[in-house]
């Protein structure tokens, strides 16, 4: 009974009970794969349902988790094992990932700057993780842009003086 009243406070997040199958079933997928690669169609089976869930519930999956699942077959993709992963510098530099199942092949840009949308600041993803480390963030960039913004006074005026 206890156990019930903790996880009523706890359980603010909404569809959590789903999140917490997708969660499970990806593990199993993981699970299953590592104990022996020929599990190839359990794990697909475990994913398959995963992403119907997702998509029934209108919940997104994370891209660490979505990119570990190939968009024809449904096959986990495991580096070395159901999946080659290939950086490719031409025109711009990109990882290219092919299912050994299917050879469905995706492209992802290997951006220095690029953000995820659970990367961005008005995610509740990111909100969530960095709470208490971002108002130091701030406080130490905006430090930084005084010291430059003195740096560049200061160098302006030498510039005069030399003049
Ligand atoms: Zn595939």
């Amino acid at each position: 009974m206890g156990k019930r009243k903790k996880a009523d406070t706890v359980g603010q997040i909404a569809g959590k009970d789903n999140f917490q199958r997708m969660n499970f079933l990806y593990q199993m997928a993981h699970t299953v794969m590592s104990v022996n690669p020929n599990n190839a169609q359990l794990a697909r089976y475990y994913t398959s349902t995963l992403k119907r869930i997702s998509k029934n519930c209108v919940q997104r999956q994370d891209p660490s988790v979505k990119r570990t699942i190939c968009k024809r077959c449904d096959s986990l993709l495991i580096p070395g094992v159901t999946a080659t992963v290939r950086i490719r510098a031409k025109r711009e530099k990109h990882v290219v990932v092919t299912c050994l199942e299917c050879r469905m092949v995706r492209r992802f840009l290997a951006r220095k700057d690029y953000q995820l949308w659970t990367e961005l600041p008005t995610s509740l993803g990111s909100q969530r993780k960095t709470t208490g480390a971002t108002d130091k963030k701030d406080g130490s960039e905006r430090i930084a842009d005084k010291k430059n913004h003195s740096e560049t006074i200061s160098s302006s005026i030498e510039g005069k003086a030399d003049q």
